[in-house]
Order: structure tokens, then sequence, then C-alpha cells
């Protein structure tokens, strides 16, 4: 169901351009201030808001008509509230991140995405020394969490991808973020070849952020061992018709669904950033000028530009 038109661009990196004393003094920036904003514009007191978890907040859920930059129509005043713009509306509960001074816009913008990963493998995962984590989708999310699995200091990280050249060319980027082992779920036996690796271990973490069909959380619950831990968070929009929930309850096994990042997890993206941990700056693949939002937006779907993760829109380029 469509709100009306609205200007895209949830992950916003900017100055601060103007604001009023008050909101200067409340926000705790100064005009000039880098910023990296977070999507979420919460209602700043409930439970969730106040340990961190913006997107659990009644009032940041487009579901229920709530208010996210990127997400919210121009009808709603002043409908300046995304980042494909040269400016950008800050709502008084806007919750912002200063960025070091050493950071490129452009790759600070990978601050949201990465603390997705962050959030999903390491501060909800668990993710630390001696883990096998299996990540399934090499997408943005699952590239970050095998940067953030990495960080975390998991022994073997595993990365999961079709044949697809664009799923090859990612599952390559996986290794230099990280990645111990990818493989091909087309040409490989995804169970067998896990069971392999980890002399029959298997994960103590899987992190699912395939968003096809919902083959991938049968296989992520497969994948765990013992007392292991899921993350589910690839949305399938669908139901999964048989889901066997014995072999969640035989091995013991913690399930988690996920979605989102909390404040810590992007305090922490930037820390990775700013220090190119992990060559972290490599996902970040374009940049496109403020006019060619629509080959941006295409290209990260496949039909644009080759070999895309992560696109920036630069809106004081060229
Ligand atoms: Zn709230």
């Amino acid at each position: 169901r469509s709100r009306g038109p609205m200007i895209l661009g949830h992950e916003t990196v900017g100055t601060i351009a103007s604001a009023g004393a008050e909101a200067l003094r409340r926000w705790g920036v100064k005009e000039g201030d880098r910023v990296a904003l977070e999507e979420y514009v919460p209602c700043g007191h409930c439970e969730f808001c106040r340990s961190g978890d913006f997107r659990l907040c009644e009032a940041t859920d487009w579901r229920s008509g709530g208010l996210r930059y990127g997400a919210t129509p121009v009808s709603v005043e002043p409908g300046l509230w995304g980042g494909y713009a040269e400016f950008q509306f800050l709502h008084p509960n806007t919750v912002f991140h200063r960025v070091p001074d050493a950071v490129s816009p452009v790759h600070a913008a990978l601050a949201l995405p990465l603390a997705n990963g962050i959030e999903w493998a390491y501060l909800q995962g668990r993710a630390g020394p001696g883990d096998v984590v299996v990540i399934q989708g090499p997408g943005q999310q699952g590239l970050s969490c095998a940067a953030a699995a990495s960080e975390a200091g998991a022994s073997l990280i595993i990365v999961t991808g079709l044949s697809s050249p664009t799923d090859q060319r990612r599952l390559d980027l996986a290794k230099r973020l990280g990645a111990h082992h990818t493989i091909d779920i087309e040409n490989e036996d995804l169970l067998e070849t896990v069971a392999e690796l980890t002399g029959g271990h298997m994960a103590d973490l899987v992190i699912d952020c395939a968003s096809g069909g919902p083959q991938s959380v049968a296989s992520a619950v497969q994948l765990a061992r013992k007392k292991g831990r899921v993350i589910l968070g690839g949305q399938k929009r669908k139901k999964i018709p048989e889901f066997d929930s014995d072999m969640v309850i035989a091995k013991f096994l913690t399930l988690k669904g996920m979605r989102g990042h909390s404040y810590v997890s992007v305090e922490l993206a930037l820390g990775m950033i700013a220090a190119n941990r992990h060559n972290i700056r490599e996902m970040s693949t374009h940049t496109f000028p403020l006019s060619q939002v629509d080959a941006a937006l295409k290209t990260l779907v496949g039909q644009g530009a080759e070999a895309a993760v992560h696109c920036t829109v630069d809106p004081w380029s060229a």
C-alpha cells in the first residue's frame, strides 16, 4: 500500500547546517558538526528508547504510520524526510552519531548497514573467540555480519551464496572482510561442507540473511550445533509451511528474530570504519550524484553498474 511520494534515503550522513540554540543544546551538537543519523525518529521516552533499541519503539514502526527518515511521505510536514537531497529536516527526536573527522562521508554512510552486522553477529548473536559462525546470504547484511564476526574474534566464519556472478563477487569480498570459507550452495552440499570444515562440530551461530525462499530457515536450524544460536534476519514475506520445531527443542537452540541496529552498534560501526578494520571500506563500491538516484537504485538490484555492494548518493557532487 503506497503512502504517497516520499524522498528516499535512510542512511544519512551530513553536517548540521542550521539549528536553533535550544535544539543545539538538547542535541549536544553545533552547526558544522558532521553526523550520521539513525533512520528511526523515536518517541524518546519508552522502554525501548531508554535502552537504545529505537527500532522497537512504536513511534518508529512504519507499519503503523511511524516516522522514519527515508520512509515518510512528503505529505507529512515539512516533507524533507529523506537523505537523497541537499538538505534534510531534523526532527527534535533525531538520533545523532558523531562522525570522526578522518572518515569520509561516503565511508561513514556504511555505519547503519555495518551496525546491523555488529548487532546481529556480535551483540545479539554473541559471536566470540572459538565460535564457528555460518552466515547465509552475501548481501550487505551478510557481509556486515562477516566483518563483525571477524572483529569479535570468531574462529571460523563461513559465508554462503549462490552461483550467480553477483554472489560470487560478494563471496570474494566476504573473504576480504574476514570470512575463512565460502560455500556456493548450488554446487556444494551445504550441510556436508560445513560438517567437513568443522570436523562435525557444526555452527555455534547461524545467521540467516538470505531473502529468498524458506529453505534457508530450515538449513539454519540444521546447521546449528546443540546449544547453538540461530539469528533469523532475512525476511521471506511468506509463511513457512513445514517448520521442524522439534529440532529446535532437541538441539536446545536459541532462535532469535532480528532487524536493524541499536545505538551502541552504530557507535561500534563508526569505530570500525574509522580504523578500516577488516577492509570494511571496500563495501562502499559506487557513488552517484543526486541526478542519478534512479541509476543508483537500479544498480542495487543488479540492473545498473556492475559489482555493486553499497551505493552512496552524494547530493553535492555533479
Ligand atoms: Zn520510544
